[in-house]
């Protein structure tokens, strides 16, 4: 592991700048720290509040990630007050963090790290923590006594794997009293610390220490998962079948509550879940209850055993599923003392020899997390396999670390979830428009949105934006003609492999050509059905066949138009057409409401914001038609409804935000004019 401390971007820098620095150095390398793991602090003389100069330490503050750290996020503590607790024989999880937010220096300073004490105890200057995959490797094998030793020598104290809190930081904080001459403590199943008279120092040791480790792993077994099977089947067939499987599997691991799946076929995966042992190895137990936190116990490993038979596989899901949800269900009654109900039972590593591992979370973002560190926890095995058999916690460790009352504690303060979270919406023409601000709203609100469009390129800008204002994974943008069925089958295709499936369909895209009957092109007439009619068909077609395969009800909303209860003259293709789409809501409001997919219509009429519908030549021709200016036509339309007033794309947006959500759950076959009020228009 190299060294990346560079003295010109160091130097000069103020102590705390010194730290976020080493802190960002280490939390910038995955194999060192995944995903809020690790921790750094320093000691320093600072002033107080009354201007007295105190003993303090800045460590980093509890759930902020090393990589992106800034100053702002490393608490400060009293230092004085917190060392008499050293003298003390034991201390409750409860009592220590109380303890130490009285401890903090400032007020609104963020909460302090778990492993603050463990900081406190060691009596030097800067102390650097890390979960190292090639270190944990080390600890985590049946020969891990030997390996240590044969690595480290007297460099190190090992200390027996303790959850977080106050015994582990008290036996650190002995073994280095005892024996100072140490370079760094390794902790069973979870990682090393060390230290130095300055940030550097501490920074060196470390990245020494781990390399000495990598160096030894390097020289071990070189075949560490046994023989490769070739059961990886050829890249796009294996994409095919994933997006196949995709939503089966979000129906069964959604039931209790609703999750996103992040699907990875990279090489480190396909040759693990290839491998002659892989399966055993991934039964065994989380690297460490960092890892534990986000992949639960164990993967589910599903052997799909026929891989040309849908059905088969389907059975072969469904038999895991249940096997594990009953193993989860037994181990949780073996080890609760009812101080906690059992959390969802449903795995959040998925693995498939030969397709790939899905991942799973309430968000992209929470399924990407997994994935990165299944990833590691894959690294660590190989490691242990190379210098001997790994070996994980025991059943009560992973208990006590799965229901630890300070992780459980973070999800009951966590804010309330957004109406739309853990939802996928797939919405068509929205790169501009109405659909752009429905996949903007629908966004806002917590889902994933499948941004598509004729225009590809505007799609994905629009999903840019998305991702930039609501995060990682929130949106992507898609090329879709709804009228060409080989467009929309990769469309939904792409949804399936992204997220795993689909909640919300608005099916939006349109046309609106102009012109008298008997003067209409046939081109012009086909190029409406095509769209305003068989696009919607095969959209929420496609869509439909997700949702049943989820079994998770659904929602889809049609824009329709005012015309549709009202035509309009020389509107002839696009009346017709969009009539039609209506037919075609309603008949699929009949045939989905046993499966509790609702199915809805919004008339909006006027919308001129951003529109791609109102081109110019539409625009001027109807102004030509009313008789006013191409200026004036807006306010026209807007003085002849009802509540005369400007009808904009954020008011369609909200009417298809409540027919998507919960609120209109007791709602299908329903039409619901955005038009000002235009009273032709009246749905009858
Ligand atoms: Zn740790």
């Amino acid at each position: 592991m190299e060294n990346l401390w560079d003295p010109t971007k160091a130097n000069g820098l103020d102590e705390l700048d010194k730290l976020v620095y080493m802190t960002n150095l280490i939390g910038a390398d995955s194999s060192l720290v995944v995903w809020g793991g690790g921790n750094t602090s320093i000691k320093t003389i600072e002033k107080d509040f009354m201007g007295n100069e105190a003993p303090a330490m800045w460590i980093k503050g509890s759930g902020s990630d090393m990589k992106s750290m800034v100053r702002s996020q490393f608490p400060r503590l009293n230092h004085e007050n917190i060392m008499p607790l050293f003298e003390r024989d034991d201390m409750s999880d409860e009592d220590m963090v109380d303890y130490l937010e009285r401890c903090l220096m400032d007020a609104h300073s963020p909460r302090p790290s778990i492993e603050t004490l463990l900081h406190a105890f060691l009596p030097f200057m800067s102390v650097a923590h890390s979960h190292a995959d090639a270190v944990v490797s080390l600890t985590n094998n049946d020969d891990s006594v030997s390996v240590l030793s044969d690595v480290y020598g007297d460099r190190i104290a090992v200390v027996d794997y303790y959850r977080p809190g106050f015994k582990l930081s008290k036996l650190v904080g002995l073994a280095v009293k005892n024996s100072p001459h140490l370079d760094g403590v390794v902790l069973m199943n979870h990682g090393l610390f060390t230290w130095g008279n300055d940030t550097k120092e501490a920074y060196d040791k470390h990245i020494s220490l781990v390399t000495k480790a990598e160096e030894y792993i390097a020289k071990g077994r070189p075949s560490v998962f046994g023989l490769i099977s070739p059961r990886a089947i050829e890249g796009e067939n294996r994409k095919t079948l994933a997006s196949t499987l995709g939503p089966y599997i979000r129906g069964l691991v959604s039931e209790q509550q609703g999750t996103v799946l992040r699907y990875d076929s990279s090489a480190a995966v396909v040759e693990f879940m290839s491998s002659e042992k892989g399966q055993i190895l991934s039964s065994i137990g989380p690297a460490t209850p960092d890892h534990l936190i986000h992949t639960k116990r164990r993967p589910l490993w599903i052997d799909p055993v026929d891989i040309g038979n849908i059905d088969a596989i389907k059975a072969a899901i469904n038999e895991a599923m249940s096997q594990y949800v009953k193993e989860y269900t037994a181990w949780y009654q073996e080890h609760t003392l009812q101080e906690h109900p059992m959390l969802d039972p449903y795995p959040r590593v998925i693995l498939m020899p030969g397709v790939g591992m899905w991942t799973t979370g309430k968000d992209a973002h929470a399924a990407r997390i997994v994935a990165d560190i299944y990833h590691h926890t894959i690294n660590v095995i190989a490691g242990a396999q190379a210098v001997g058999e790994y070996s994980s916690l025991t059943a009560q460790d992973v208990y006590d670390a799965e229901y630890w009352p300070l992780e459980l504690y973070k999800l009951t303060i966590a804010p309330p979830e957004k109406e739309l979270a853990r939802k996928v919406a797939l919405v068509t023409g929205a790169a501009s428009g109405i659909g752009k601000t429905i996949a903007e709203r629908l966004a806002s609100e917590g889902a994933h949105v499948v941004v598509t469009d004729l225009d590809g390129s505007a799609a994905n800008a629009v999903a840019a934006d998305i991702v930039a204002t609501n995060g990682f994974g929130r949106a992507i943008g898609v090329e879709l003609d709804v009228s060409d069925p080989d467009s929309v089958a990769k469309a939904f295709e792409s949804t399936r492999l992204e997220y795993g499936g689909l909640d919300l369909l608005v099916s939006n895209a349109g046309i609106a050509p102009v012109g008298a009957i008997d003067k209409l092109d046939l081109s012009d007439w086909q190029r409406s059905l095509d769209i305003n009619t068989t696009g919607h068909f095969l959209v929420a077609a496609k869509a439909v066949q997700i949702m049943k395969e989820q079994d998770l009800g659904g929602s889809i909303v049609f824009i329709g138009t005012k015309n549709v209860p009202a035509p309009g003259a020389e509107f002839g293709a696009y009346s017709v057409s969009k009539a039609a789409e209506v037919q075609l809501a309603r008949v699929l409001a009949l045939e989905t409401g046993a499966s509790g997919i609702r199915v809805n219509i919004v008339n909006p009429d006027a919308i001129f914001e951003g529109s791609q519908l109102w081109s110019q030549s539409l625009r001027e021709e109807r102004a030509a038609a009313h008789g006013v200016s191409v200026d004036d036509l807006e306010t026209f339309y807007h003085e002849r409804t009802l509540l005369k007033r400007q009808v904009r794309s954020s008011d369609v947006a909200e009417t298809v935000l409540f027919l998507a959500s919960e609120r209109a759950s007791r709602t299908t076959g329903a039409m619901i004019p955005v038009d000002g009020g235009v009273k032709e228009a009246f749905p009858r």
